[in-house]
């Protein structure tokens, strides 16, 4: 049995499409998109196992999402200070017309 989610976009309902039509005559409505768990593969789950996309209908929805909950997503996990991360000292390569910089991550010392 597969599982379903209902689309979080704040105005998934408002979109007129005739996926999102239902009802019977004279009372129809425009609803929320029900999604398919699993419907893509998951490029995008890192190690959650979790997709944006069983959760999400489409990017529209998405980014509707995190404009109305932004602040309270940064929230989570608030960032105070730059990160960084070590390389070695760049190095130009002349071959082309325009030079171009090789960047390369300096091995970890874990001494
Ligand atoms: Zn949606």
């Amino acid at each position: 049995m597969s599982n379903y989610n209902w689309c979080h976009g704040p105005e998934c309902h408002t979109n007129h499409t005739l996926s999102r039509i239902r009802g019977s005559k004279g009372n129809k409505v425009l609803r929320t998109i029900k999604i398919k768990q699993g419907r893509y593969n998951y490029y995008d789950r890192g190690n959650n196992q979790v997709s944006m996309w069983d959760y999400f209908c489409n990017q529209s929805c998405l980014m509707d999402f995190i404009r109305l909950h932004l602040t309270s997503i940064i929230a989570i996990q608030p960032r105070r200070e730059p990160l960084e991360t070590k390389i070695k000292d760049p190095v130009k390569n002349t071959e082309y017309i325009y030079p171009q910089w090789t960047i390369e991550k300096k091995a970890v010392d874990n001494a």
